[in-house]
């Protein structure tokens, strides 16, 4: 794992959105935001999951979160433009964001992958980091050291074989990453990075290798040193670099 050991107050009173925050690694790094100290925006489609993760933080008596249900499959700009007013009206910056949700699409040959699963897996995993990144950007400039953190996978670093839209997605992200780093540095204080996880304990990783066995592999639980560290000021140097968390 990462070796990162968080100081407590490490977020303290620090405002970060997480997308995907209802199950798997963005529920994970979503509630050691809250135990750091940060208030979290809770970003999801399913409303259900959301509520548990929200009971779950007033439960240990972190900072009481915020939800926001959208689901980031067919969001438009506007739904994004009403999600950075809210922020903004409500706390007027936005400390970091975490762009964690993706869907895996199919595990086919790219010669029969079928089109419309290709535009989805483009929009959830691509079309709408962008356009939220964008939405948000006038917040986190107002942030004294605002972070954006994307999630990468290695397939998105080289290719591999039936990972159709997913693979060609992550690697579009790899690139978004550092086509804003290179833009924001020396002017804005925002730094731009990105995790790749490796291999852990979702509901995803078990969809796309069905016969592993689960006991093997790390928890979200277990990555979030590095979700911890990209967000906190210890980081403030970083910019532009593709992390591994285990
Ligand atoms: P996961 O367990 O499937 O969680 C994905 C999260 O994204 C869920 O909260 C899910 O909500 C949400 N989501 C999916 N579609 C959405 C939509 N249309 N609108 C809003 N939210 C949506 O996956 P995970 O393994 O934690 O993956 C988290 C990130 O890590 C992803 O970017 C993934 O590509 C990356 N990653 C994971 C691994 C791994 O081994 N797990 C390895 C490399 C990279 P629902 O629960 O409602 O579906």
């Amino acid at each position: 794992m990462y070796d990162y050991t968080a100081p407590a107050n490490l977020l303290k009173d620090r405002i970060i959105l997480v997308t995907g925050a209802g199950d798997g690694i963005g529920k994970a790094a979503a509630m050691s935001y809250a135990k750091h100290g940060a208030t979290v925006i809770l970003v999801g489609r399913g409303r259900k999951k959301l509520d548990a993760v929200y009971d779950e933080i007033e439960a240990n008596g972190w900072p009481q979160p915020v939800i926001v249900s959208l689901n980031l499959a067919d969001a438009t700009a506007e739904n994004f433009k009403e999600l950075a007013n809210m922020i903004g009206a409500e706390f007027g910056r936005l400390d970091g964001v975490l762009h964690n949700a993706s869907t895996l699409g199919k595990r086919t040959p790219l010669a029969s992958y079928d089109d419309e699963t290709w535009q989805e897996v483009m929009h959830l995993n691509v079309t709408s980091p962008f356009m939220l990144t964008k939405a948000l950007l006038p917040l986190l400039e107002e942030a004294d050291n605002g972070s954006v953190v994307f999630t990468s996978s290695s397939v998105g670093r080289k290719g591999r074989a039936f990972w159709g839209a997913y693979a060609i997605s992550k690697a579009a992200t790899e690139n978004m990453m550092e086509t804003l780093a290179d833009e924001q540095d020396g002017v804005t204080n925002i730094r731009v990075n990105c995790i790749n996880p490796g291999a852990t304990r979702t509901n995803m990783r078990m969809k796309a290798y069905p016969g592993e066995d689960p006991d093997k592999l790390a928890t979200p639980e277990q990555i979030t040193p590095l979700y911890l560290y990209l967000m906190g000021d210890d980081s403030i140097a970083m910019n532009g670099k593709s992390f591994d968390a285990q």
